[in-house]
């Protein structure tokens, strides 16, 4: 059995960088990996740029309030006025619009008046220099680094992007996924199940949380307990993905056979017993080319072995540089039970309460199989190994969920 930390180190060891990179459309490409520094070719602002609408004047002509001022122009966003403003003169401006040199600030439109039919303005307020102005190349100069290779795209970003002309981007190449759900027991989600069954949920799962980490997914045909359709289907997977993501079959029950294949099939096997509560028979190694993930069989098991392991995986065969779970540190909200031999990661809810402190509220539930509670968790709490009953108020380290 090996620590958490350990067996991440390992994925990250074993998995390799996609070598290639796609040229992608701006439109599609949130949730992709950067494989290209951003750069700025443009000043931004690329000219000194007008923050409201109102007039462009000089602040030493309105020192003395009200002053009148000759309007002499008019500058709009994406039709400037290009000539000198000299003392004594105003020009009409819009938000977006580029100031006139000679003008040194902004009044905003409610603090003027215009008099005699529009050609002169009464600026009501004084207004010091600079006011509502933004310097070209205040926000960044152009050849600056904006956004770097190995962050994911937010949509957050796509402002900054479509900014400085990237129409087309290059990300990583998603890695390609097949999921396969192996138990005598499943029936697919359209079926009435008979007797001894019970509809499979981890495929949908798995190929859920997968594509939030950037993969394609392909679902293979359900896997009953059997060494032989499960080699046959494991070999015919690992010859056209990247990376394939079993769930059941790898405890220590008769019938549990993942494990048993994978090794007939020489398999390399790098690590097959984690310290993690649910969790602990999570399987990793390499068939041919693809890295295989063997997931326990039970729900919750699948979500948080997957979200440790199997997505640490494909971000950094996109190039992600941020890898694993984002962590924060959280205050418990009700007294927890530990484990004794191994590292939790219990699904809880978050909250802020009045005074701003987040707490981590663990789910009622009933254990490994408890999808039905685990659909509210928002995030994972950490409990390190050895910990008993840990109490309400402790601070703690949590994972969010994707
Ligand atoms: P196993 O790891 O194969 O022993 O399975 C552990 C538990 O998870 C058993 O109760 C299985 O019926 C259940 N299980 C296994 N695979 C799935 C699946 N694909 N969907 C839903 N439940 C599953
Ligand atoms: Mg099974």
């Amino acid at each position: 059995m090996i620590p958490i930390s350990e067996a991440i180190k390992i994925v990250l060891q074993q998995t390799p960088r996609l070598a290639e990179v796609e040229l992608i459309s701006l439109s599609d490409s949130r949730g992709r990996v950067l494989a290209e520094d951003i750069i700025a070719d443009t000043d931004l602002p690329p000219f000194d740029r007008a923050q409201m609408d109102g007039y462009a004047v000089r602040a030493s002509d309105v020192v003395n309030t009200p002053a009148q001022l000759r309007i002499v122009g008019e500058s709009a966003a994406g039709a400037g006025w290009h000539h000198e403003m000299k003392t004594g003169e105003a020009v009409r401006i819009m938000t977006g619009a580029p100031v006139p040199t000679g003008a040194d600030a902004v009044q905003q439109v409610e603090l003027t008046q215009e008099i005699e039919s529009g050609s002169v303005v009464e600026i009501l307020n004084s207004v010091e220099a600079g006011r509502s102005i933004v310097r070209q190349a205040d926000e960044i100069k152009s050849g600056e680094t904006v956004l770097r290779a190995g962050e994911e795209i937010s949509a957050a970003m796509i402002a900054t992007l479509a900014s400085f002309g990237y129409a087309q981007v290059k990300v990583g190449r998603r890695p390609r996924v097949a999921v396969m759900a192996t138990g005598s027991e499943l029936v697919d989600v359209d079926q009435k199940p008979a007797r001894d069954q019970i509809r499979e949920s981890n495929n949908y799962t798995i190929a859920a949380y997968a594509s939030l980490s950037g993969a394609v997914v392909e679902r293979l045909p359900l896997c009953g307990d059997d060494p032989d359709a499960l080699k046959r289907q494991m070999t015919a997977a690992s010859e056209s993905c990247d990376v394939l993501i079993t769930s059941g079959g790898v405890s220590m029950g008769v019938y549990d056979f993942t494990k048993a294949a994978l090794k007939e099939l020489g398999a390399e096997i790098f690590f097959e017993r984690v310290s993690l509560r649910p969790g602990k028979p999570t399987v990793f190694g390499r068939l041919g080319k693809a890295l295989v993930f063997g997931l326990p069989g039970n729900p919750v098991s699948v979500t948080v072995t997957f979200n440790l392991f199997a997505r640490t995986a494909l971000r950094a065969m996109q190039g992600a540089t941020q890898t694993t779970l984002m962590k924060e540190q959280a205050v418990l909200a009700r007294d927890v039970k530990g484990s004794a031999d191994r590292e939790s990661y219990l699904p809880a809810v978050l909250r802020t309460d009045e005074k701003g402190t987040l707490l981590a509220n663990p789910l009622k539930w009933g254990g490994s199989s408890d999808f039905i509670a685990f659909a509210k968790a928002t995030a994972l709490i950490n409990l390190p190994a050895g910990t008993r009953l840990i109490n309400q108020g402790t601070p703690l380290t949590i994972v969010l969920l994707p």
